[in-house]
């Protein structure tokens, strides 16, 4: 009999929270849910805590935190305060990060230290300060699980291979919603036509990302910290079903792939019960139905956003955090409806060009950086 993995889910109410659930709902008994985080959304994560029993709910917005009126046997906690007390619970072995944004980072980071096992579904982690992440978790012993369903299936591809056995990683791309739009039709695209794609149920940022390509730059970057390979053995390929997640090429000429249907509970289970493999969720693949895998490159004119993911993550340094912060202000800047679609790219190529040559050294100094972005692609944004 295998203990229970004691799982903290941080970002219990998304998208990710979502499918995460599912899987556990699916698996009673294998997983206890010591602790769940939220931003504000107290409803939600009240009802989580009471069907699951949950003893630790942090709620990171102090207004909501104060109206929440939490079910006997759970603790609450607020702030960076409490995402960092429930990233290092003693007891917890595994925890995932299923937020948006930088504020995962200095969770992760503590995580580390405790030697947890970090499931990631969080890109910002990585493409903010991968070298620092992935040298941390070497350092302290604790082990880096890729929940995103490309690196999650890339991972999968190389167990039982050698590192020195990899040619390249051949990491696939839906090509979003807009994939075989003309740029005329690209400087029309309105805010709710970019929050529906076409494969994939996700968070809103997330989904527009997948749009302008944004998303696979940033997966990019993710990619070449997780699996510790250069970026010129990463080539994206455009898939538009979604269906194979990532492959790898070994040096033999071999190709080995992962298909499952486009929804995140199969690459969540995979990372959450990381080596076992449990039963399945959902309904897999039905190779009795006719069933089409296309695979095209991808157009780095109409989609500027991964070129220039590809560039900072060249240029090293604070030049991948510029990219990632500088795409999270455009989006948000045309979610407000500040900034026409096409301008998302601009703002990012603008702002790297404008951001000086940074070497952050510490998690401090990558946080300064992250914030000299910030204000870089906001004057972008209001040209
Ligand atoms: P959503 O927008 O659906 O959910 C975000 C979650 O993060 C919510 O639970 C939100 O709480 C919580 N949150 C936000 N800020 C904080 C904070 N400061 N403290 C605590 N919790 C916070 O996002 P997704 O689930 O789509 O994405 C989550 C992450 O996973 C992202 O980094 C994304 O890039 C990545 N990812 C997502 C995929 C997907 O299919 N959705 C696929 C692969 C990766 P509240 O509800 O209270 O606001
Ligand atoms: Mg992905």
């Amino acid at each position: 009999m295998v203990a229970p993995i004691q799982l903290v889910l941080l970002g219990a109410t998304g998208s990710i929270g979502e499918s995460t659930l599912k899987v556990l709902r699916k698996h009673p008994g294998e997983v206890s849910l010591l602790g769940i985080a939220c931003h504000s959304n107290v409803e939600k994560s009240l009802a989580i805590a009471a069907e699951f029993q949950v003893p630790h709910l942090s709620i990171y917005d102090e207004d909501a935190f104060f109206k929440a009126n939490a079910p006997p046997g759970t603790q609450l906690h607020c702030g960076i305060e409490g995402l960092l007390e429930l990233a290092t619970l003693p007891g917890a072995t595994h925890v995932l990060f299923a937020m948006v944004g930088v504020t995962c980072l200095r969770p992760a980071l503590d995580s580390i230290r405790e030697a947890k096992t970090l499931v990631l579904a969080n890109k910002e982690i990585l493409v903010l300060a991968g070298e620092l992440i992935t040298s941390q978790a070497r350092q302290h012993n604790a082990t880096l699980v890729p929940a995103d369903s490309e690196h999650n299936a890339i991972h999968q591809c190389l167990q039982g291979s050698q590192h020195k056995e990899i040619h390249k990683i051949l990491l696939t791309a839906s090509g979003g919603q807009f994939r075989d739009a003309t740029r005329e039709e690209l400087e029309n695209v309105t805010l709710e036509q970019a929050l529906r794609h076409p494969n994939w149920d996700m968070g809103p940022k997330v989904t527009i990302d997948s749009s302008t390509m944004a998303n696979k730059g940033l997966e990019l970057i993710e990619a070449r910290w997780l699996f510790d390979i250069l970026p010129e053995r990463i080539q994206v390929v455009v898939h538009p079903q979604s269906i194979v997640h990532s492959m790898v090429e070994f040096n033999d000429g071999s190709i080995l792939a992962q298909l499952s249907p486009p929804d995140m509970a199969f690459a969540l289970q995979n990372a959450i019960f990381h080596p076992r493999r449990l039963e399945r969720t959902l309904p897999t693949l039905d190779f009795s139905q006719t069933l089409q895998l296309d695979f095209q490159p991808p157009d780095d004119q109409r989609f500027p956003c991964l070129r220039l993911a590809r560039e900072a993550l060249e240029a090293g340094g604070a030049a991948p955090a510029s990219f990632n912060a500088a795409n999270e202000i455009a989006v948000q800047a045309f979610i407000d409806k500040l900034l026409p679609y096409h301008y998302i790219p601009k703002v990012i190529e603008r702002t790297l060009t404008y951001m000086p040559a940074l070497k952050p050294q510490s998690f401090q100094e990558i946080l300064e950086a992250d914030q000299m972005a910030r204000e870089t692609a906001l004057r972008e944004t209001q040209i």
